[in-house]
Parts: C-alpha cells; structure tokens; sequence
C-alpha cells in the first residue's frame, strides 16, 4: 500500500486527502491550522498541527518515507515553494505541488517539483472545452502542445469501424480507449465498431484535436 501525505488543507488538499484515505490508502496531514485538523482527523490517518515549513516538522514525521507528497498550500506561496524544496531535499521521491499561477509553477518545477498543478486554470480548460463542444467530456493538457481528451462519438462516425474512421490520416490523433458503457476497451483495434453513445479516449496535438471539435459543433 502506497503512503501519501498531504500538506495544506484548503478545499483542494482537503478533498485529495479524505478521497485517498476512503480509497483505503494510508494518508498523513499536516495543517498549522488546529481547526483543519479537527474537522479531518477521522477521515484520514494521521492529522499532525504544525508549521511544515519546519525542517524539524518533515524530519520528525518521517517524510522521505511517503511515496507521494501533495503540496497543497494556496496563498502563502512562499511556504508552498519552501515546502515543496523541503520535501525533495528530504528524498520524497515525487511531490505534487499545487500553484497559484504560472510563475508559481515555474518556480515548484525549479525547486524540484515532479508536478505542478493549476487547479483553477486546469477544470477552466476543461469547462472551456466542453462549453465550445459538447462532444468534449474531458480535456486533458499534457504539455503546451498536446492533450488527452474525452469524446462523444459525433453521428457521422456511428457503426464505423476505427480502420474506417481513419482518425489517424484525417486529423493525426490516436484512439487510446473505447469506453462503451461500463466497458472499457484500452487497446482499440482498426477492426473495432464505434456504437452511438460510445466515448472515445483520443491523444494528440491540440491543433488536430481543435480540427475534431470545430467539427463536432456542426452537430
Ligand atoms: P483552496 O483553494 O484549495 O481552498 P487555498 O489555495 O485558498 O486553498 P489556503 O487556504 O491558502 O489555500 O491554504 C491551504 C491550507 O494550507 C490552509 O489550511 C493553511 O492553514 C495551510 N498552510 C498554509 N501554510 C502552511 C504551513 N506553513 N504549514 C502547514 N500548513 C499551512
């Protein structure tokens, strides 16, 4: 079983926390807020009040032996920094680090982050996506060029097979899964039918993904 720790409880590091632990991981908090750490002390497993910007603190609690550390302080981003560089320095082997911004990331990514989330930034991606085209159920950035994303099936490719639909030739992306229902087929062949309902799970630029949506607001 995998050790996580969360460090910062605003919404985002709470709901990290309390989703992990009824996941039935071992997950440890720290929060300088004595508040925090009531109110989530029975949904996780351990829930310590302190400062983790305390080298002491991260030492003491046994940190490097965590699989995965969160960083999820928000506004003080002088202690998200020092924090995430506490936990590295420490021999955490990956830190997730939330930012507040780009900069922020920037800056999580040069003290050792392995990596940085922008929540606000990331779901408006998302919502921004599935707002232009309903077809779009997920969008997924993967780096400045590329992205995962999650698809309706748009009529015209109904009881078409992949080889058929040659999504490949025609926009350049890849169809990583076929979810159909409660069926997910993760190695898609060209010989496989896509039925109406059915998601497609498609990886590729976002120029060539941004062709498949200007196509899909047709319908
Ligand atoms: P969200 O948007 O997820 O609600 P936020 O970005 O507003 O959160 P904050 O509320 O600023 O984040 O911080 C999250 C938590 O981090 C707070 O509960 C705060 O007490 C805690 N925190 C801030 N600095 C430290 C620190 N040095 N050590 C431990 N906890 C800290």
């Amino acid at each position: 079983m995998k050790q996580y720790a969360v460090i910062g409880l605003g919404r985002f590091g709470f709901s990290i926390a309390t989703t992990l632990y009824s996941m039935g991981h071992d997950v440890l908090v720290i929060d300088k807020d004595e508040e925090k750490i009531q109110e989530i002390s029975d949904l996780v497993t351990h829930a310590i009040q302190a400062d983790a910007t305390d080298e002491t603190v991260l030492k003491a609690v046994g940190i490097r032996n965590f699989d995965v550390v969160a960083v999820t302080i928000g506004s003080d981003i002088q202690a998200s920094i020092l924090v995430t560089l506490l936990c590295k320095e420490q021999g955490v082997n990956y830190v997730v680090a939330k930012a507040q911004n780009e900069l922020h990331a920037k800056v999580l990514y040069k003290v050792g982050a392995d990596k940085v989330i922008l929540p606000e930034h990331d779901m408006g991606l998302r919502v921004a996506h599935n707002l232009v085209s309903s077809n779009i159920l997920d969008y997924i950035e993967l780096d400045p060029n590329y992205s995962v994303v999650e698809i309706e099936v748009i009529p015209k490719w109904i009881d078409k097979t992949l080889k058929q639909l040659d999504l490949r030739a025609k926009y350049g992306v890849n169809v990583m899964a076929i979810k159909h229902g409660d069926n997910i087929n993760i190695s898609p062949g060209g010989n496989d039918m896509i039925n109406q309902g059915d998601i497609l799970v498609v990886i590729g630029k976002n120029k060539d993904i941004e062709r498949i949506e200007k196509e899909s607001q047709k319908f």
